[in-house]
């Protein structure tokens, strides 16, 4: 395997990636009288509401910023990485909630509103940045991460210490734990 360029910057996607919070982000849906099975994770929160047909204020309301945690081994991989940022399809004020309270935080943090509510991309991040597809790894835990780094041609990483990503046993790149992460990535 060639050697891989150590990052400048490190982009994660939130849910499912840094935190487990698949069950907190379902719990809104139950609420609302949504089925579990019609809903698709990692979706931009506008999309998913309307494709729903519920309010995405009332989702937000709903959910509870108070309970999700790290997977283990993340806050130990964030504090050894020089820069990282923080790529979201959720709402900004659950996303600063969680940061806040987690006492994290990314260089950079761009969330639903910053793409318009439409899904995310690396593009006006790397633009914020002056950053080039080169300097970055993605990594996350949906497709639409996946497609994230593939819409500019920087690599990807899939976060495997999701029980989810594990089960799925995707192609690519997969790091097992976040210190396997932190080794593929040359910090380690
Ligand atoms: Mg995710």
């Amino acid at each position: 395997m060639p050697t891989q360029r150590v990052p400048e910057l490190v982009v994660f996607d939130f849910d499912g990636t840094l935190v487990d919070s698949d069950e907190a982000l379902l719990v809104p849906f139950d609420q609302m009288g949504i089925d579990r099975s019609d809903v698709v994770m990692g979706s931009a929160v506008a999309e998913e509401c309307e494709r729903l047909g519920i309010s995405m204020q009332a989702y937000v309301d709903a959910y509870d910023t108070e309970i999700v945690q790290p997977y283990v081994g993340v806050p130990e991989l964030l504090t050894s990485l020089p820069r990282w940022a923080v790529l979201s399809n959720k709402h900004p004020d659950s996303a600063i909630a969680e940061l806040v309270r987690l006492q994290w935080q990314p260089e950079a943090l761009m969330c639903a509103d910053a793409f318009g509510w439409a899904h995310k991309s690396l593009v006006p991040m790397l633009e914020a940045l002056a950053l080039t597809p080169r300097d970055v790894v993605m990594v996350g835990d949906s497709a639409g991460d996946l497609r994230c780094a593939t819409e500019v041609g920087c690599r990807f990483i899939w976060a495997g210490w999701n029980a989810r990503v594990a089960a799925a046993s995707p192609t690519g790149e997969v790091a097992g734990t976040p210190g396997e992460l932190l080794s593929a990535l040359g910090f380690a």
